[in-house]
């Protein structure tokens, strides 16, 4: 099918559709379109990207020399195999678009963004949907957006403040002004029904995080609903790439989880801190963020954690308290039952903080039960320590244990 073409479906496709042998031959985590990750069940029946940013995450899906978008399937399949996944819950599971190979604003792949939202804004369904990007939103993505009717829709804005083009070739200034024109969008008679989210990501010590940029952060953070801050994913496919391209390695080791040093924390707090009153709210969670824009608690149960909630806005504290309910073993045991591949779950121990459990084959039922419940679920293999707030140990005192963490 060409460019431009209409599929029998009559989805618009704007990026070409890869032959099916061609797909077959894709890295098995690739072809998986739909997978359901921590902030939600994610589609990506369309990867490539051509921003080319070091750090893509695109790197461990064995897709970093994919750089032009190509569609998988067409959009009305995705949609289906979306909505038909067995984790799918209408009206409830948070859902990602395009978050994992592409950009969704690129030139192309958002109409396949439109065309995906659109479907599921039509069939009624009100799940929240996270939608991240730093390229180009026009005005009239910002119209097609909050046309949808039903969906709780919040568009995030990647800016990172980082100058170095090997790192980042694309400027930041376009996230910027991206951000800025979706969140000034609306007027009394069509107001804005879509949230905005600055996210701030990646931060790295000694790279982005002179006082400059801290303060340069905590201004354009006033230009959206709600704030993120977090690190980077140092895992040992993007370390590689560092290596072979002659990049100043950011850490000496890799890790799992993003890493946030607790000192360049508490300095971001302090640059936030020096906001003005009325400010965003800042966040250490996108799920919090994404739920406050909204009016919401916060769909992962973050409140069990409760050093994660000392930033949190007193009402949005209000909230999650009230609906904070801790499940039993039994609870968790009989919600996986419908699932196979959760027939080896095991409930280890049930605290106010999280239920512990094992005996899953990979992160997906646990996610399921995590946003089934609002609770938190932590993987008996990958212990959350306390006041490190679900991050690699590397930059806190117990960096000793950093080996069990390894990437
Ligand atoms: S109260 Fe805690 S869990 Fe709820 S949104 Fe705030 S930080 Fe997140």
């Amino acid at each position: 099918m060409s460019p431009g073409g209409k599929d029998p479906g009559c989805t618009v496709v704007s990026v070409p559709l890869l032959p099916r042998e061609k797909a077959a031959r894709l890295p098995e985590r690739a072809r998986q379109v739909v997978e359901y990750r921590k902030s939600g069940l994610s589609l990506n029946h369309v990867q490539g990207c051509p921003l080319g940013c070091a750090y893509c995450i695109r790197h461990t899906y064995g897709l970093w020399d994919a750089q032009a978008p190509v569609a998988l399937m067409p959009d009305a399949d995705a949609v289906a195999e979306l909505v038909g996944h067995r984790y799918f819950r209408p009206h409830a599971t948070p859902l990602q678009i395009f978050n994992r190979a592409t950009d969704p604003f690129l030139r192309g792949v958002k109409d396949h963004l439109f065309a995906v939202l659109e479907d599921l804004d039509g069939r009624g369904l009100a799940n929240p949907v996270l939608i991240i990007t730093r390229a180009h939103v026009r005005s009239a993505d910002c119209a097609r957006l909050n046309a949808l009717r039903n969906l709780k829709v919040t568009v995030l804005f990647t800016y990172s403040g980082i100058s170095d083009r090997r790192i980042e070739p694309f400027p930041g200034a376009v996230a910027v002004r991206s951000m800025c024109r979706a969140t000034g969008y609306g007027t009394g008679d069509d107001p804005r029904r879509y949230r905005t989210v600055f996210y701030w990501r990646p931060l790295v010590p000694g790279l982005n995080d002179s006082p400059q940029l801290l303060a340069r952060a905590a201004e354009l953070s006033c230009q959206a609903d709600a704030a993120v801050f977090t690190g980077l994913f140092y895992r040992g496919e993007i370390a590689e790439y560092y290596r072979a391209n002659g990049i100043p390695e950011p850490y000496t080791e890799t890790a799992r989880r993003k890493i946030v040093p607790q000192t360049l924390e508490r300095r971001i707090l302090a640059a936030f801190a020096r906001r003005p009153a009325g400010a965003a709210p800042l966040f250490r969670k996108t799920s919090c963020a994404i739920s406050h824009v909204h009016g919401l608690p916060d769909y992962n149960g973050h409140y069990g954690i409760r050093e994660l909630c000392d930033i949190c806005p007193a009402a949005q504290l209000r909230l999650c308290a009230s609906r904070h309910r801790v499940p039993d073993a039994a609870q968790l045991l009989d919600a996986a039952v419908p699932f196979p591949d959760a027939a080896g779950l095991r409930v280890l121990d049930v605290s106010d903080r999280a239920a512990i459990v094992d005996g899953l084959p990979d992160e997906q039922p646990r996610y399921y039960l995590q946003h089934r419940f609002a609770f938190q679920i932590h993987d008996a293999g990958h212990p959350h320590l306390p006041g490190q707030h679900g991050r690699a140990v590397i930059g806190y005192p117990a960096a000793g244990t950093a080996q069990e963490d390894r990437a």
